[in-house]
């Protein structure tokens, strides 16, 4: 494409900014149209734990997808918060999974073998070196494996950093515009929205787990479907934790100001964003769980958000081959926050270049079907 290309962006979650954010950079002029405010859809209930390793066990395409994006989160962040002069809460301190049973300490050692071999340092610990690194964690707990390359971010400062740093690069960001369909028109695109449209050349389908609601001219709605997940934002009695902790039924993110969030339930009760009783009974016990003296926290927040979940649990990234000019970035479920970097760099390469990572081939919107 000879002129710079106008892309409009649907969608400002934590992929939309990332995305918009990388287009300008490289000299796009880009819109990014939203429903709601920045970074009100899942992204702002997200725990923004980094941690691809911790499924290395099971040698899925999302652990290589995970690492690659990981890699590229330190110069990320940090040029992010260059160029939006925003600060963004990032700790890589690691993680710590931790085990109640012995076979889930037998699971542990599988996920340490894969860890080494995907190059992730890693110590498996016994009962008494988990105490030794984290003084408050249960006396229940037989084991753990600490992950050194992991950590969090904190979701919804990236989240407005983006925005600001996109800002500065030209980007015009629109709220309270809902996207209803992406049509044709000669030689390019346009999207329509409620009794208005705008023309451009590409659009990027970034709308989470609302993307299937966006009418794509000629293909089927895309598979995303919402995964409700509920987290508690909690004042923290007791000393602090130094690191992300992980268990099966709920994690642990220490902040710096010293409150940690403790999630996430993981539902499937359709497009509803309340908080439930049995939803915040749940994370509670979990929590108390693994830390005893939990039960004296206080009650600072319930963020709730929808993950946007495909069939395979893999994001849809790539081409529309039913609207050319319109490509997908959605379907990120568990992993948005960590796959954000890695989805902006693959995206902005393909409109701009026309030039398709490896990558592509595992999150292909193809594998469903033409869209
Ligand atoms: C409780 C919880 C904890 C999580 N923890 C982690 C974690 O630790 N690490 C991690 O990597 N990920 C985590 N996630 C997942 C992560 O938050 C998501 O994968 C990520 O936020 C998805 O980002 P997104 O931009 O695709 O979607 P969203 O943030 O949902 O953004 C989509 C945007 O599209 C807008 N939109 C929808 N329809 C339209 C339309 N028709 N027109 C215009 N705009 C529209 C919405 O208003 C919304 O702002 C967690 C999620 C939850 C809920």
């Amino acid at each position: 494409m000879a002129k710079t290309p106008q892309v409009v962006v649907v969608g400002a979650g934590i992929i939309g900014c990332a995305v918009a954010y990388e287009l300008a950079r490289h000299g796009a002029r880009v819109r990014v149209i939203d429903r709601r405010a920045v970074g009100q859809g899942a992204t702002q209930a997200s725990a923004g734990v980094l941690a691809p390793f911790l499924s290395a066990h099971e040698g899925r395409p999302l652990v290589e997808l995970g690492a690659r994006s990981l890699g590229l989160f330190d110069e990320f962040v940090a040029r992010v918060v260059e160029d939006s002069g925003a600060p963004v809460q990032y700790v890589r301190s690691g993680t710590l999974e931790v085990a109640l049973t012995d076979a889930a300490l037998v699971r542990l050692q599988a996920t340490a073998k894969a860890c080494s071999a995907n190059g992730a340092r890693c110590d498996l610990l016994d009962a008494t070196g988990v105490r030794r690194v984290e003084q408050q964690l249960s006396p229940r707990i037989v084991g753990g494996l600490l992950v050194h390359s992991h950590g969090f971010v904190g979701a919804v400062e990236l989240a407005g950093a983006l925005q600001r740093a996109a800002g500065a690069h030209g980007v015009r960001f629109v709220s309270s515009t809902a996207a209803a369909r992406v049509t044709r028109r000669r030689g390019g695109l346009r999207v329509e929205l409620a009794g208005d449209s705008i023309a451009c050349d590409r659009v990027v389908l970034a709308a989470g787990s609302w993307s299937g609601q966006v009418e794509v001219d000629g293909a089927p709605a895309t598979p995303v479907r919402p995964v409700r997940g509920q987290i508690l934002h909690l004042g923290w009695p007791a000393s602090r934790l130094s690191r992300v902790i992980w268990s099966p039924e709920c994690y642990l993110v220490p902040w710096n100001d010293g409150s940690v969030l403790a999630g996430a339930t993981v539902e499937d009760v359709g497009f509803d964003e309340r908080a439930t009783v049995n939803g915040v009974q749940h994370l509670l016990a979990m929590t108390r769980d693994i830390v005893p003296e939990a039960g004296a926290a206080w009650f600072r927040a319930v963020r709730v958000g929808l993950r946007p979940g495909t069939p395979d649990e893999l994001p849809v990234v790539g081409r529309s081959v039913s609207l050319p000019g319109l490509v997908y970035a959605t379907g990120h479920y568990r992993n948005g926050i960590l796959l954000a970097p890695l989805t902006a760099a693959i995206v902005a390469r393909l409109v701009l270049e026309d030039d398709e990572d490896p990558a592509i081939s595992a999150m292909t919107p193809t594998r469903f079907g033409a869209c």
